[in-house]
Protein backbone atom coordinates (compact mmCIF):
# COMPACT_ATOMS: atom_id res chain seq x y z
CA UNK A 1 0.00 0.00 0.00
CA UNK A 2 1.57 3.63 -0.37
CA UNK A 3 1.16 5.67 2.36
CA UNK A 4 -0.48 8.80 2.32
CA UNK A 5 0.07 11.78 4.65
CA UNK A 6 -1.88 15.19 4.81
CA UNK A 7 -0.63 17.35 8.04
CA UNK A 8 -2.15 21.44 9.04
CA UNK A 9 -1.34 24.49 10.98
CA UNK A 10 -4.72 25.59 11.91
CA UNK A 11 -7.59 27.35 10.29
CA UNK A 12 -8.84 30.96 10.72
CA UNK A 13 -8.38 34.14 8.64
CA UNK A 14 -6.20 34.70 5.78
CA UNK A 15 -2.65 34.91 5.92
CA UNK A 16 -1.20 38.85 5.31
CA UNK A 17 1.02 38.83 3.08
CA UNK A 18 2.74 36.63 0.10
CA UNK A 19 5.85 36.18 2.46
CA UNK A 20 3.93 34.82 5.29
CA UNK A 21 2.11 32.48 2.63
CA UNK A 22 5.73 31.40 1.50
CA UNK A 23 7.00 30.85 5.19
CA UNK A 24 3.86 28.51 6.29
CA UNK A 25 4.71 26.73 3.16
CA UNK A 26 8.09 26.34 3.96
CA UNK A 27 7.20 24.75 7.40
CA UNK A 28 4.35 22.79 5.99
CA UNK A 29 6.76 21.23 3.12
CA UNK A 30 9.69 20.53 5.76
CA UNK A 31 7.46 18.53 7.80
CA UNK A 32 6.04 16.62 4.92
CA UNK A 33 9.25 15.63 3.43
CA UNK A 34 10.63 14.46 6.82
CA UNK A 35 7.50 12.64 7.66
CA UNK A 36 6.48 11.09 4.39
CA UNK A 37 10.52 10.16 4.01
CA UNK A 38 9.80 7.62 7.61
CA UNK A 39 6.89 6.49 6.31
CA UNK A 40 8.32 5.17 2.51
CA UNK A 41 10.83 3.34 4.66
CA UNK A 42 8.35 1.43 6.48
CA UNK A 43 7.31 3.64 9.51
CA UNK A 44 4.10 2.76 11.63
CA UNK A 45 1.16 5.39 11.18
CA UNK A 46 1.53 5.97 14.85
CA UNK A 47 5.24 6.83 14.86
CA UNK A 48 4.91 9.16 11.79
CA UNK A 49 2.29 11.15 13.22
CA UNK A 50 3.66 11.72 16.56
CA UNK A 51 7.36 12.95 14.68
CA UNK A 52 5.30 15.52 12.47
CA UNK A 53 3.45 16.58 15.84
CA UNK A 54 6.99 17.04 17.32
CA UNK A 55 8.00 19.13 14.45
CA UNK A 56 5.17 20.89 14.57
CA UNK A 57 4.96 21.60 17.83
CA UNK A 58 8.37 22.58 17.89
CA UNK A 59 7.93 25.22 15.02
CA UNK A 60 6.76 28.67 16.78
CA UNK A 61 5.05 29.78 13.81
CA UNK A 62 2.18 27.27 14.74
CA UNK A 63 -0.26 27.83 17.79
CA UNK A 64 1.05 24.43 19.19
CA UNK A 65 4.18 23.61 21.57
CA UNK A 66 6.75 26.31 21.23
CA UNK A 67 4.93 29.06 20.65
CA UNK A 68 1.14 28.39 21.69
CA UNK A 69 -0.91 31.47 22.86
CA UNK A 70 -1.85 32.28 25.92
CA UNK A 71 -5.55 31.90 27.83
CA UNK A 72 -6.87 35.18 29.36
CA UNK A 73 -4.97 34.77 32.67
CA UNK A 74 -1.46 35.18 31.08
CA UNK A 75 -0.59 31.32 31.57
CA UNK A 76 -0.06 28.62 28.44
CA UNK A 77 -1.96 25.54 28.51
CA UNK A 78 -2.06 22.74 25.65
CA UNK A 79 -4.05 20.01 24.66
CA UNK A 80 -3.41 17.19 22.50
CA UNK A 81 -4.45 13.76 21.34
CA UNK A 82 -3.88 10.86 19.07
CA UNK A 83 -6.03 8.40 17.56
CA UNK A 84 -4.71 4.61 16.20
CA UNK A 85 -7.55 3.44 14.01
CA UNK A 86 -6.31 0.08 13.79
CA UNK A 87 -6.25 -0.01 17.52
CA UNK A 88 -9.52 2.37 17.27
CA UNK A 89 -7.97 3.76 20.67
CA UNK A 90 -7.77 7.41 21.79
CA UNK A 91 -5.58 9.03 24.07
CA UNK A 92 -4.88 12.76 25.37
CA UNK A 93 -4.04 15.66 27.52
CA UNK A 94 -6.21 18.89 28.36
CA UNK A 95 -4.76 21.93 29.68
CA UNK A 96 -0.96 20.78 30.20
CA UNK A 97 1.39 22.95 30.74
CA UNK A 98 5.28 23.66 31.39
CA UNK A 99 6.30 20.76 28.47
CA UNK A 100 7.98 21.00 25.37
CA UNK A 101 6.00 18.48 23.46
CA UNK A 102 1.99 17.62 24.59
CA UNK A 103 2.38 14.94 22.20
CA UNK A 104 4.81 12.89 24.03
CA UNK A 105 2.38 12.45 26.51
CA UNK A 106 -0.31 11.21 24.78
CA UNK A 107 1.92 8.60 23.07
CA UNK A 108 2.70 7.27 26.57
CA UNK A 109 -0.77 7.41 27.59
CA UNK A 110 -1.76 5.16 24.75
CA UNK A 111 -0.31 2.20 26.68
CA UNK A 112 -2.07 3.61 29.68
CA UNK A 113 -5.47 2.23 31.31
CA UNK A 114 -5.96 5.94 31.96
CA UNK A 115 -5.92 7.50 28.71
CA UNK A 116 -6.96 10.94 29.09
CA UNK A 117 -5.24 13.30 32.04
CA UNK A 118 -6.22 16.59 32.67
CA UNK A 119 -4.07 19.27 33.97
CA UNK A 120 -3.61 17.73 37.56
CA UNK A 121 -2.63 14.37 36.44
CA UNK A 122 -0.78 15.11 33.80
CA UNK A 123 1.28 17.16 35.29
CA UNK A 124 2.08 14.70 37.62
CA UNK A 125 2.63 12.32 34.81
CA UNK A 126 5.33 14.90 33.66
CA UNK A 127 7.27 14.51 36.86
CA UNK A 128 6.88 11.07 37.19
CA UNK A 129 8.41 10.49 33.81
CA UNK A 130 10.85 13.26 34.92
CA UNK A 131 10.52 15.31 31.44
CA UNK A 132 12.29 18.19 31.94
CA UNK A 133 10.16 21.71 32.67
CA UNK A 134 10.39 23.86 29.40
CA UNK A 135 8.73 27.60 29.04
CA UNK A 136 6.73 27.09 25.35
CA UNK A 137 6.22 31.37 25.90
CA UNK A 138 7.60 33.34 22.40
CA UNK A 139 7.92 36.91 22.61
CA UNK A 140 5.22 37.53 19.60
CA UNK A 141 2.68 35.86 22.00
CA UNK A 142 3.29 37.51 24.48
CA UNK A 143 2.92 40.57 22.77
CA UNK A 144 0.01 39.49 21.39
CA UNK A 145 -1.73 38.51 24.77
CA UNK A 146 -0.04 42.22 26.28
CA UNK A 147 -2.13 43.81 23.36
CA UNK A 148 -4.79 41.98 23.81
CA UNK A 149 -5.19 43.08 27.68
CA UNK A 150 -4.70 46.65 26.81
CA UNK A 151 -7.94 46.14 24.88
CA UNK A 152 -9.38 44.19 27.13
CA UNK A 153 -9.68 40.69 25.50
CA UNK A 154 -11.98 42.14 22.92
CA UNK A 155 -10.66 39.62 20.61
CA UNK A 156 -12.10 36.42 21.02
CA UNK A 157 -8.92 34.30 19.51
CA UNK A 158 -5.24 34.81 18.74
CA UNK A 159 -3.24 34.75 15.25
CA UNK A 160 -3.86 31.62 13.45
CA UNK A 161 -0.27 31.86 13.07
CA UNK A 162 2.63 34.09 14.57
CA UNK A 163 3.26 35.92 11.30
CA UNK A 164 6.70 37.27 10.28
CA UNK A 165 7.94 39.95 11.81
CA UNK A 166 8.12 42.46 8.96
CA UNK A 167 4.97 41.66 7.61
CA UNK A 168 3.23 41.21 11.03
CA UNK A 169 -0.45 43.40 10.88
CA UNK A 170 -3.14 43.05 13.30
CA UNK A 171 -5.83 41.32 11.40
CA UNK A 172 -8.94 42.92 11.38
CA UNK A 173 -10.97 39.70 12.57
CA UNK A 174 -10.21 37.12 15.19
CA UNK A 175 -8.01 34.13 14.00
CA UNK A 176 -6.70 30.62 15.49
CA UNK A 177 -4.33 27.68 15.18
CA UNK A 178 -3.41 24.69 15.77
CA UNK A 179 -1.52 21.67 14.32
CA UNK A 180 -2.72 18.43 12.89
CA UNK A 181 -0.89 15.10 10.73
CA UNK A 182 -3.01 12.59 9.34
CA UNK A 183 -1.10 8.84 8.19
CA UNK A 184 -1.88 6.07 6.30
CA UNK A 185 0.62 3.43 6.33
CA UNK A 186 2.41 0.91 4.00
CA UNK A 187 -0.16 -1.81 5.97
CA UNK A 188 -2.88 0.42 5.61
CA UNK A 189 -3.33 1.29 9.00
CA UNK A 190 -4.81 5.30 9.61
CA UNK A 191 -3.85 7.48 12.59
CA UNK A 192 -4.70 10.90 13.56
CA UNK A 193 -3.15 13.61 15.73
CA UNK A 194 -3.90 16.62 16.86
CA UNK A 195 -2.71 19.73 19.38
CA UNK A 196 -2.77 23.13 20.36
CA UNK A 197 -2.49 25.91 22.80
CA UNK A 198 -6.15 26.10 22.23
CA UNK A 199 -8.41 29.29 21.07
CA UNK A 200 -6.04 31.95 22.85
CA UNK A 201 -7.33 34.38 25.96
CA UNK A 202 -9.45 31.38 26.87
CA UNK A 203 -11.30 31.03 30.92
CA UNK A 204 -9.25 29.16 32.48
CA UNK A 205 -10.61 25.53 32.72
CA UNK A 206 -11.59 25.68 29.23
CA UNK A 207 -11.63 22.62 27.23
CA UNK A 208 -10.51 22.31 23.58
CA UNK A 209 -11.73 20.19 21.16
CA UNK A 210 -8.33 18.80 20.35
CA UNK A 211 -8.51 16.00 22.79
CA UNK A 212 -11.71 15.10 22.21
CA UNK A 213 -13.20 12.82 19.62
CA UNK A 214 -15.12 15.28 18.04
CA UNK A 215 -11.85 16.73 17.19
CA UNK A 216 -8.81 14.37 16.30
CA UNK A 217 -10.52 11.04 15.20
CA UNK A 218 -9.90 7.35 13.43
CA UNK A 219 -10.76 3.77 12.89
CA UNK A 220 -9.80 1.53 10.18
CA UNK A 221 -11.73 3.23 7.27
CA UNK A 222 -10.64 7.22 8.42
CA UNK A 223 -8.76 9.64 10.18
CA UNK A 224 -9.52 13.19 10.71
CA UNK A 225 -8.15 16.00 12.58
CA UNK A 226 -9.69 19.20 12.75
CA UNK A 227 -9.06 22.91 13.37
CA UNK A 228 -11.18 26.01 14.77
CA UNK A 229 -13.35 27.25 17.07
CA UNK A 230 -13.10 24.52 19.91
CA UNK A 231 -17.03 24.83 20.52
CA UNK A 232 -17.87 24.40 16.91
CA UNK A 233 -16.17 21.20 16.42
CA UNK A 234 -17.65 20.31 19.17
CA UNK A 235 -21.78 20.86 18.62
CA UNK A 236 -20.86 19.17 14.94
CA UNK A 237 -18.57 16.22 16.53
CA UNK A 238 -16.75 16.63 13.16
CA UNK A 239 -13.80 14.18 13.23
CA UNK A 240 -16.25 11.46 14.26
CA UNK A 241 -19.29 12.36 11.85
CA UNK A 242 -16.92 12.23 8.88
CA UNK A 243 -15.13 8.96 9.81
CA UNK A 244 -18.70 7.55 10.38
CA UNK A 245 -20.23 8.65 7.26
CA UNK A 246 -17.14 6.69 5.81
CA UNK A 247 -17.09 4.07 7.83
CA UNK A 248 -21.02 3.32 6.58
CA UNK A 249 -20.29 3.47 2.88
CA UNK A 250 -19.78 7.15 1.80
CA UNK A 251 -16.76 7.84 -0.24
CA UNK A 252 -14.62 10.29 1.87
CA UNK A 253 -15.24 13.51 -0.26
CA UNK A 254 -19.01 13.29 0.41
CA UNK A 255 -18.34 12.49 3.75
CA UNK A 256 -16.34 15.90 4.10
CA UNK A 257 -18.42 17.55 1.38
CA UNK A 258 -22.22 16.65 3.43
CA UNK A 259 -20.33 17.27 6.98
CA UNK A 260 -19.19 21.17 5.59
CA UNK A 261 -22.60 21.59 4.06
CA UNK A 262 -24.18 21.18 7.10
CA UNK A 263 -21.42 23.01 8.96
CA UNK A 264 -22.34 26.37 6.11
CA UNK A 265 -26.00 25.84 7.45
CA UNK A 266 -25.24 25.76 10.86
CA UNK A 267 -23.00 29.33 10.56
CA UNK A 268 -19.57 26.92 12.20
CA UNK A 269 -16.00 28.18 11.70
CA UNK A 270 -13.36 25.66 11.41
CA UNK A 271 -11.47 23.06 8.98
CA UNK A 272 -10.41 19.53 9.15
CA UNK A 273 -8.25 17.25 7.11
CA UNK A 274 -8.62 13.36 6.08
CA UNK A 275 -8.01 10.34 4.96
CA UNK A 276 -9.44 7.19 3.86
CA UNK A 277 -8.34 3.43 3.81
CA UNK A 278 -8.24 3.32 -0.04
CA UNK A 279 -5.78 6.36 -0.10
CA UNK A 280 -7.85 8.94 -1.12
CA UNK A 281 -6.88 12.41 0.89
CA UNK A 282 -9.40 15.25 1.48
CA UNK A 283 -10.01 18.57 3.84
CA UNK A 284 -12.80 21.24 3.85
CA UNK A 285 -13.24 24.38 5.84
CA UNK A 286 -16.43 26.99 6.51
CA UNK A 287 -13.24 29.39 7.51
CA UNK A 288 -11.55 31.71 5.30
CA UNK A 289 -7.98 29.18 5.32
CA UNK A 290 -6.78 26.61 5.88
CA UNK A 291 -3.19 26.25 6.59
CA UNK A 292 -2.55 22.54 4.83
CA UNK A 293 -0.30 20.33 3.01
CA UNK A 294 -0.22 16.93 1.79
CA UNK A 295 2.01 13.74 0.40
CA UNK A 296 0.19 11.97 -2.19
CA UNK A 297 2.94 9.33 -2.50
CA UNK A 298 3.69 11.07 -5.69
CA UNK A 299 3.79 14.84 -5.27
CA UNK A 300 3.26 17.47 -2.63
CA UNK A 301 0.66 19.61 -2.56
CA UNK A 302 -1.21 22.35 -0.82
CA UNK A 303 -4.15 24.43 0.25
CA UNK A 304 -2.77 27.59 0.58
CA UNK A 305 -2.74 28.55 -3.81
CA UNK A 306 -6.41 29.69 -3.13
CA UNK A 307 -5.41 32.59 -0.52
CA UNK A 308 -2.84 33.54 -2.89
CA UNK A 309 -5.00 34.02 -6.01
CA UNK A 310 -7.36 35.59 -3.70
CA UNK A 311 -4.25 37.83 -2.53
CA UNK A 312 -3.00 38.50 -6.33
CA UNK A 313 -6.93 39.74 -7.07
CA UNK A 314 -6.45 42.16 -3.61
CA UNK A 315 -3.35 43.36 -5.10
CA UNK A 316 -4.70 43.85 -8.69
CA UNK A 317 -7.61 45.73 -7.34
CA UNK A 318 -5.45 47.86 -5.24
CA UNK A 319 -2.71 48.66 -7.77
CA UNK A 320 -6.09 49.35 -10.39
CA UNK A 321 -7.52 51.99 -7.30
CA UNK A 322 -3.91 53.72 -7.06
N1 LIG B 1 -9.66 23.95 17.96
C1 LIG B 1 -8.76 24.64 18.85
C2 LIG B 1 -9.51 25.00 20.10
O1 LIG B 1 -10.62 25.49 20.03
C3 LIG B 1 -8.20 25.88 18.28
C4 LIG B 1 -7.78 25.80 16.86
O2 LIG B 1 -7.86 24.78 16.23
O3 LIG B 1 -7.35 26.81 16.36
O4 LIG B 1 -8.97 24.84 21.16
Amino acid sequence: MQPKLIIHGGAGSSLKSKAAIHAVRHSLYKVIDDVYSMLRAGADAADAVIRGCQLLEDDPRFNSGTGSVLQSDGQIRMSASLMDGKAQRFSGVINVSRVKNPIDLVKILQDSPDRVLSDYGAAELVRELNIPVYNPLTEKRLHEWLEERQGNFERTMADVVAEPEPEFVKPSEPGRGTIGVVALDHKGCLVAGTSTGGKGFERVGRVSDSAMPAGNYANRYAAVSCTGIGEDIIDECLAARIVVRVTDGLALKDAVERSFAEARENGRDFGAIALDRTGAIAWGKTSKSLLAAYHTGHQIGDTLESMEEAQGIELEQEERAA
